[in-house]
């Protein structure tokens, strides 16, 4: 047998309830925020714009692996490894990333691509003031995501730390810039793409320079 239905409120109540939902609203304090004047912490782990990361002595992380771009569900990261030579050394190891770029037109902020990274060089700053009306604009660039220099540190590209190797940065051996590190002169930043390296986009820029995806 089917249930009965229930009894319903007289059809004069309804609106007088809906009302009721106002007044208590207005009566609660106000959650207005006063951006941008008064900017609000982010949470310690919010994601926000991405950062290239430096070993203690200024040489850089990445390694160029792409593992970054293949994990990026929108498509939003190009990467260019290269080899480094004894005269021109951005990383410890063989390879670095010579070109880098992130398109914050397409980025979600997921955070796949950090987690993918296996040598920890791309993390995730608290910046979230992203937005610009150029689509140019928002691709940037390794120059742009690259850390900045801190107390120890000398600019890549610049030789290895003597006496170590790249496993030796890994486990935190090397804590500073050796005395007299100098900066080597950067020959090949900026140079065009290899012949064959071509062979996943129709376009691919040279260091600095943006591709429009
Ligand atoms: S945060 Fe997500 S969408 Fe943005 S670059 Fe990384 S993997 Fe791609
Ligand atoms: S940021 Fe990490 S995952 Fe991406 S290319 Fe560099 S080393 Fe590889």
């Amino acid at each position: 047998m089917a249930e009965e239905p229930k009894e319903t409120k007289p059809g004069f109540q309804n609106p007088v309830a809906g009302f009721a939902v106002t007044f208590k609203a207005m009566f609660k304090k106000r959650l207005t925020e006063q951006y941008p004047e008064q900017q609000k912490t982010t949470a310690p782990r919010f994601h926000g714009r991405h950062q290239l990361n430096r070993h203690p002595d200024g040489l850089e992380k990445c390694v160029g692996c792409e593992l970054c771009a293949w994990a990026c569900p929108a498509d939003a990261i190009y990467v260019e490894g290269a080899d480094n030579t004894d005269e021109e050394r951005y990383s410890p190891g063989e390879r670095y990333g010579r070109v880098y770029q992130i398109n914050y037109a397409r980025c979600i902020l997921c955070g796949l691509c950090i987690e993918a990274c296996p040598t920890r060089a791309l993390t995730m700053t608290n910046e979230f003031e992203l937005a610009d009306s150029s689509r140019a604009n928002l691709i940037y660039t390794k120059e742009q995501l690259l850390a900045g220099l801190e107390e120890g540190m000398v600019d890549s590209p610049h030789a290895i730390y003597p006496g170590t190797d790249e496993q030796d940065y890994y486990r935190g051996l090397v804590t500073e810039a050796a005395p007299g590190t100098e900066q080597q002169p950067a020959v090949s930043k900026g140079e065009a793409p290899q012949e064959g390296a071509a062979s996943s986009g129709p376009a691919e820029p040279a260091s600095g320079e943006v591709i429009g995806r």
